[in-house]
């Protein structure tokens, strides 16, 4: 889908007959392991570009998915990465951001080695809805 201004009012006909729209925020191809099997970790893969998305252009996704309406279409937003999502200084601010313009269901993706007591209860008190955590990733 397309971020466009125009195109964000529209109807649940319009979706998949009451299916409902998740999306899926690629917050940075920066990661803190190696896993071989990881396609991200091919040579010269395009996907590790080291790039994250910055606070501000977050923001402005948030703004455009706020936009679609109704409100209940929106059922899951998900920071997932090509790299790893804890990387992204902002996340706790990305997820209370998401919070407060969308309400819906939150999740993060993690390898879970950077998931300190503090960090879970900063994302805790931002709203997050669930936490998953990849265990094979964790021992390479
Ligand atoms: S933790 Fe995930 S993104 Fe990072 S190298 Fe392993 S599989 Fe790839």
């Amino acid at each position: 889908m397309r971020f466009n201004e125009s195109e964000a009012d529209f109807s649940v006909e319009d979706y998949y007959m009451n299916e409902k729209l998740g999306f899926q925020i690629d917050l940075t191809s920066r990661c803190n392991l190696k896993c071989p099997f990881c396609v991200y970790n091919k040579e010269k893969s395009i996907y590790r570009s080291g790039r994250q998305l910055d606070f501000d252009t977050v923001k402005n996704i948030l703004n455009q998915i706020s936009n679609l309406k109704p409100k209940w279409l929106i059922e899951h937003i998900w920071y997932v990465g090509t790299g790893e999502t804890l990387l992204h200084k902002n996340l706790p601010e990305i997820i209370m951001e998401t919070a407060k313009k969308i309400g819906s269901f939150i999740g993060v993706v993690t390898n879970g080695t950077l998931l300190t007591k503090k960090m879970s209860e900063k994302l805790i008190k931002a709203d997050v809805t669930e936490i998953d955590m990849s265990y094979v990733g964790s021992y390479s």
